[in-house]
């Protein structure tokens, strides 16, 4: 099988009002979109969110450098392609969001043709036994003149939805306001509820501390990201070792050494690197 074509381009859809998280707001949705074509017939296609409004860089990335030189190479050897793709990485003056992100669209689009090519779920073809997972929806974000009530009403709507809980944005309020929305969802969505929580690194560690005190008795599923990231590392170990709520962080590495560096501290309990900031799913 040979790579016949590559093509990416970026989307940006405004919104009708801002979307606030924890310290960060959004004001369109943003993606960026690959197609990889092959003579065999198989269409590889993946997005990534364009969380750093990059995207006409990383789709200029994919369509000048990396594409046309994957034209006429086997889609099936990922591994080799990851490897040189990696090269573009190196330029340590450069933005190295726009390569990264670049390599984890053509990683995981060719990883879709490999899927396709074996008629197999992805899942499968990376060796994971099929399971059933609950489901839980990143919600609870904040808005103005969003109420206590409004807040359980949402977490009440995704168990009619289906989810078994949800992972709440905290962090962008005062703490006594936070644990009242952890509260209040809660109270409303019941004890078996999975309420997790994100903070978006919006917190000093003694912050992230007295939070952990305040909800000590809402059964967190986990916190995610709690402090700043100056110091990340040290302050998540410090955390850990202190809650028996899980910890979870690495969405804000950019690579899997990253991510092993923060098991090897003792930082983590559970690890949420993303792959497309961390250039795919192949590392
Ligand atoms: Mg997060």
């Amino acid at each position: 099988m040979k790579i016949s074509a590559v093509k990416a381009h970026a989307e940006a859809i405004p919104l009708p009002r801002p979307f606030h998280g924890s310290n960060y707001v959004y004001t369109a949705k943003k993606a960026v979109f690959i197609e990889i074509d092959t003579d065999a017939g198989i269409q590889g296609y993946c997005y990534l969110g364009d969380d750093f409004g990059l995207g006409n860089e990383i789709a200029g990335k994919i369509n000048q450098d990396i594409g046309p030189a994957l034209l006429g190479a086997d889609p099936l050897n990922v591994q080799d392609h990851w490897q040189w793709m990696r090269g573009f990485c190196r330029d340590i003056l450069a933005d190295r969001r726009v390569a990264l992100h670049a390599q984890a669209l053509v990683d995981i689009c060719l990883w879709d043709i490999v899927g396709k090519e074996r008629g197999q779920p992805l899942a499968a073809v990376f060796g994971e036994a099929p399971t059933a997972r609950p489901v839980i929806a990143v919600a609870g974000y904040y808005a103005p003149g969003k109420t206590l009530a409004d807040l359980a009403d949402e977490a009440l709507e995704l168990i009619r939805l289906g989810c078994a809980g949800m992972k709440l944005k905290v962090g962008g309020a005062e703490l006594g306001q936070d644990t009242a929305r952890v509260q209040a969802i809660r109270r409303a969505a019941g004890p078996e509820f999975l309420l997790a929580v994100d903070a978006n690194q919006a917190w000093s560690l003694g912050e992230a501390k007295e939070f952990l005190a305040q909800t000590a008795r809402e059964n967190l599923y986990w916190l995610e990201e709690p402090v700043h990231w100056d110091n990340d590392v040290a302050d998540l170990a410090t955390l850990r070792a202190g809650t028996d709520v899980p910890i979870c962080a690495g969405q804000s590495e950019w690579s899997v050494a990253g991510a092993k560096r923060l098991i090897e501290a003792g930082a983590i309990d559970i690890c949420n690197l993303h792959p497309g900031y961390s250039g795919g799913v192949t590392p």
